[in-house]
């Protein structure tokens, strides 16, 4: 079985070349999105979590992880997303928050947040206002900074 040879830590190495095309900058198992890599008898299945339901990055995702896996030799893969548990801002790690922001993109907080006084990447003020619930994506929401006078965007989490 050509998926013996390698392991679930050579399998997530390779996954880190896939891109949530909505954040650039990070990929999908710093995001989080990727929630486990299981070799079953002839088949090796990689579960995912969207970040918010119905995303539609997911299907970029997928074919991505695909062609990456199959590019490696890999055989029989499966992608299986998986709802439940929901995504959550803990499954991303602090240095991975921080990159997102060295972007210029907000990171994430608490699901219930409000999306007013979410703190500038540039400044760190909070003097900050919501100016549209969907930024360039339906992931991300648009802001002000009333400190710094830029305007940028927030990864919000439903
Ligand atoms: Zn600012």
């Amino acid at each position: 079985m050509v998926n013996m040879k390698k392991n679930k830590n050579e399998i997530l190495k390779l996954l880190h070349d896939v891109f949530d095309p909505e954040i650039p900058v990070l990929n999908i198992v710093e995001m989080g999105i990727v929630r486990d890599v299981i070799f079953e008898e002839d088949e090796l299945l990689i579960k995912i979590t969207p970040t918010y339901m119905g995303c539609p990055a997911m299907n970029a995702i997928e074919n991505d992880i695909l062609d990456i896996l199959f590019s490696n030799g890999l055989e029989n893969v499966k992608v299986k997303t998986v709802y439940s548990p929901a995504w959550t801002t803990n499954w991303m790690s602090e240095e991975t928050k921080n990159k997102l922001k060295k972007y210029g993109i907000a990171p994430p907080r608490e699901s219930s947040e409000l999306l007013d006084k979410i703190e500038c990447p540039f400044c760190n003020s909070d003097e900050t206002i919501l100016t549209s619930e969907f930024g360039s994506t339906a992931c991300k929401s648009l802001h002000y900074c009333d400190h710094c006078h830029q305007p940028f965007e927030h990864f919000k989490c439903i």
